[in-house]
């Protein structure tokens, strides 16, 4: 365990553990385990903002860099009300492997602000931004740090954040974030980048499983920018998505949800999904209990533990979100011989466009929606087959072939570079 106590939560201790176990399978030299297993640096930055009826609420925020030994460090924003240290390391830490496994020039980062993002109006999630954006400063800029959407955020956050950055150096800077809109520098396809990377890795595995994508059914737990793209981008594609959930519970339908009906109802608002009456109401634990071709997680982490992995009854399990599975629940799922797509390659859509978006605003030249949809889908099938390869010719779990590779990259960059000074 790390000798930092404040990163001691059990996200981190997961994502620790998960390396131990890569680093432990291919030998990693025992110095670089040491360095790997704790962020580059981390910052903590009180947030004091006025709220709308004149009180000043201060909360707490977080950007926390894990290696940048390959190039700027990425990685979200997440605002979420248990936001802390270790969970934004952990999720910096999974960054770095997730574009190393992708090929991407990036290190890993990961930012948060431990908020309830819905209990603010739009001005104070306007000042909250804001504030945050300039204490993050130092840290930040295109080629440092580049932060992006996640839980909680999305491109307006980004907006405001590119806006605060560019205000301060006196000059548009685009490329100091990613998934912004498109009138700033944003990039076609962003927004439902994760969800079309889940999808496509998932037709990879039913392929090699030789599972009919129209005999699959799926369920989807959590219905934020992930969940709602994966589900639409499912049903395009020919499955049948029986059951999804967000925060407020899910409806099932085994003859398959009406998906573009219940995109269309539920973004309207005001309605929770059991409202639509598109499907029987269940619960969060019952989706993930649910039997189905496909189950993916795409809401927060450690979903699946050791009190629910053995009910799970599924074929396939694809990791939309980060870190949903824990290890002991790690190890139930493959003895129960579901084929795993581990997360730092499943959701890895989502950074393989922004790292399209950070090229483009670069280049100041903007490519075409096919062109993104091509290079998304080139790119996440060769980290799929190169993850499968090596997990069959290693006899490893797909999880930990993921892993390996993603670290074998960073390794090789520090050996590469050597130790300053
Ligand atoms: N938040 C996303 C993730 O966890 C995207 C990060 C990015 O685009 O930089 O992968």
């Amino acid at each position: 365990m790390s000798s930092l106590h404040e990163l001691d939560t059990p996200t981190f201790r997961l994502a620790v553990a998960q390396f131990d176990q890569a680093a432990e399978l291919m030998g990693l030299d025992s110095n670089l385990r040491e360095r790997l297993k704790l962020p580059q640096r981390s910052l903590v930055v009180s947030v004091p903002i006025r709220m709308d009826d004149g009180r000043v609420e201060v909360f707490t925020g977080y950007r926390v860099q894990h290696d940048s030994s390959r190039g700027p460090s990425k990685g979200g924003i997440r605002y979420h009300s248990e936001v802390n240290l270790g969970e934004v390391a952990a999720l910096a830490m999974w960054m770095t492997w997730k574009c190393a496994l992708a090929d991407l020039p990036y290190g890993g980062a990961k930012g948060g602000v431990a908020v309830a993002p819905k209990a603010l109006s739009r001005s104070e999630l306007q000042r909250l931004t804001r504030r945050y954006a300039s204490e993050i400063f130092p840290l930040v800029g295109p080629d440092k740090d580049v932060p992006a959407p996640d839980v909680g955020t999305d491109s307006q956050v980004m907006a405001w954040i590119m806006d605060t950055y560019s205000q301060q150096v006196g000059y548009a800077v685009p490329g100091v974030v990613t998934g912004k809109p498109l009138s700033i520098g944003g990039s076609l396809g962003r927004e439902e980048a994760t969800g079309r990377g889940v999808v496509c890795v998932t037709v990879e595995a039913l392929r090699h499983l030789k599972i009919d994508l129209g005999e699959t059914t799926v369920a989807i737990q959590g219905f934020g920018n992930v969940g709602s793209h994966t589900a639409r981008i499912m049903h395009e594609s020919g499955a049948k998505v029986v059951a999804v959930s967000d925060v407020s519970g899910g409806i099932y339908n085994t003859r398959g949800l009406d998906i573009p009906k219940l995109l269309t109802m539920y973004k309207s608002g005001g309605q929770t999904l059991a409202e639509t009456k598109l499907g029987d109401p269940l619960t969060n634990a019952e989706l993930l209990q649910l039997k189905c071709t496909v189950l993916i997680p795409a809401a927060l982490s450690e979903q699946i533990t050791k009190h629910n992995a053995s009910q799970l009854n599924c074929r396939v399990l694809a990791e939309g979100a980060n870190g949903p599975t824990t290890l002991e629940a790690d190890c139930i799922v493959q003895d129960k011989g579901i084929f795993v797509i581990p997360d730092i390659l499943a959701n890895s859509g989502g950074v393989i466009v922004s790292y399209f978006e950070w090229v483009q605003d670069a280049q100041r030249f903007f490519w075409k929606a096919t062109d993104i949809q091509d290079r998304l889908r080139d790119l996440m099938t060769s980290a799929f087959q190169r993850t499968l390869q090596f997990a069959t010719a290693k006899g490893t779990s797909m999880r930990m072939a993921a892993l390996m590779t993603g670290i074998d990259k960073v390794a090789q960059a520090h050996l590469s570079r050597g130790l300053y000074p």
